[in-house]
């Protein structure tokens, strides 16, 4: 319950970069990294391996 509908709409969202949290654009992103069937935008290489080092716990962050 309470649980709102979230990224249903296909609607062309920015991504985010799940471990600073800053929106990046998709052809401005560092990488792209595909994890778990989902694709990641970090901004920079220090996200970037932080992403890799614990991707479990930002991929989960934003697929409740
Ligand atoms: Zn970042």
């Amino acid at each position: 319950m309470g649980h709102p509908l979230k990224g249903t709409a296909k609607k062309t969202t920015t991504p985010k970069d799940p471990v600073c949290g800053k929106r990046i654009k998709r052809q401005r992103a560092h990488i792209a990294i595909n994890y778990k069937g989902a694709t990641y935008y970090l901004c920079c290489p220090l996200c970037q391996a932080e992403f890799e080092q614990h991707p479990d716990k930002y991929a989960l962050r934003d697929r409740g």
